[in-house]
């Protein structure tokens, strides 16, 4: 077994590189995946409301850097519609996910939580920004589940410049919010892309670090992928300086993923779609078997989801929501494991239900 005791000893297996000791690591992740969340893949239908956002962050192609990207935002019907299309599908879970986007106002919001639940009963995860304080308490009480919201990277410095202010819009401390989050009775979940300019091996292990601190129900690990139209693919040399850089590949990213797995055992992993969208033949595959027992199969409608570009290439762009389904059963079957039934809750959610007998300030999701 591994013995992740001290910084050292993670930095020690995200440099590794020799493919005998490092089955050891997949082994280990794979071994503590089966015994913490079991055999079951759960598939979260993804559903990209709106590609508006206000924000300025320097590695997402929807960004107001963008000028040349159309843009949309779904109307309360289509969504439902996705979330009806999850429920025909087989789905425990729909996703609503996308930039910041004022027009996605707090009633719009509430009214389509309400509306999906009522006619789905689906679990509900939103993935909407940094919100206030009464939207996102307003959007709970309407019946979301979950709140994902990456902090990106640990490094400060980094952050401070992949996530610069934009005008009127102030940058919120995102790990302050998802304990807020965490408090609103909201399963959490956040994560970070690998490989960032400037971004060091010790970086990587300070972000596994605040996983384990944050103590996430779910965690999403994926390469940073270079977009054309933003400043930081513009200008990579301006954001790497002159320290040893990580690199945005399916190893490292893969090595995240298993260490994360080690270090947050309960937490729900998805092999997410960055890492099929630089490597479309196995990456899924890949992320399931080191740790990983999430995926969020794509239900945007397609018109959409081209103009949904955080990167360029992404993965299932081109196919419908029923193809997706199709070719991502193929794979989970393939490997061996099952699709998971039912929304998928994180142990760590289910042991804080049972404690909701006892303990009735603490809510479930
Ligand atoms: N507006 C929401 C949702 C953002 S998209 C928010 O900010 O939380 C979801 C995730 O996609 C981001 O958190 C980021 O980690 C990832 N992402 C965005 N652009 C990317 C890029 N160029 N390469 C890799 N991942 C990217």
């Amino acid at each position: 077994m591994i013995e992740l005791r001290s910084d050292h000893d993670i930095r020690t297996w995200l440099v590794e590189r020799d493919e005998s000791r490092l089955e050891t690591l997949w082994e280990a992740a794979d071994q503590v995946r089966r015994a913490h969340v079991g055999e079951e893949v759960h598939l979260r239908g993804l559903i990209e409301v709106s590609n508006r956002c206000r924000r300025a962050c320097t590695y997402c192609g929807i960004s107001v850097h963008n000028k040349a990207i159309e843009r949309y935002r779904m109307t309360a019907d289509e969504i439902v519609d996705c979330a009806r299309r999850a429920l025909d599908l087989g789905f425990g879970t729909v996703v609503l996910q996308g930039g910041e986007d004022p027009g996605l106002t707090a009633s719009m919001v509430a009214g389509c939580i309400t509306r999906i639940k009522q006619e789905t009963g689906l679990a509900v995860t939103l993935s909407l920004g940094e919100r206030t304080d009464e939207e996102l308490t307003r959007w709970r009480e309407a019946g979301a589940d979950r709140y994902l919201l990456r902090f990106e990277t640990s490094n400060p410095a980094i952050y401070a410049r992949i996530h610069p202010a934009a005008p009127n819009c102030p940058s919120l401390d995102r790990l302050a919010l998802l304990r807020r989050l965490d408090r609103l009775g909201y399963e959490i979940g956040s994560g970070v892309m690998v490989g960032i300019p400037g971004q060091t091996w010790d970086d990587l292990v300070q972000d596994l670090r605040t996983f384990q601190s944050l103590d996430l129900d779910m965690i999403g690990i994926g390469p940073w992928l270079p977009h054309p139209a933003t400043p930081l693919a513009q200008d990579i040399e301006a954001f790497a300086g002159p320290t040893e850089q990580v690199f945005n590949d399916r190893l490292t990213t893969l090595k995240m993923v298993a260490l994360a797995r080690l270090l947050v055992p309960d937490a729900n992993l998805p092999a997410t779609t960055a890492l099929a969208t630089i490597d479309k033949d196995q990456g899924r595959e890949l992320g399931l078997m080191s740790g990983g027992n999430v995926i969020m199969p794509n239900l945007t409608p397609p018109k959409y989801r081209v103009l949904y570009e955080l990167y360029p290439d992404k993965a299932c762009v081109n196919e419908t929501a029923e193809e997706c389904d199709v070719c991502l059963r193929g794979r989970i079957a393939r490997i061996g494991r099952t699709v998971g039934e039912g929304p998928g809750q994180s142990p760590k959610q289910r042991r804080t239900a049972a404690m909701t007998i006892t303990d009735p300030t603490r809510g479930a999701a």
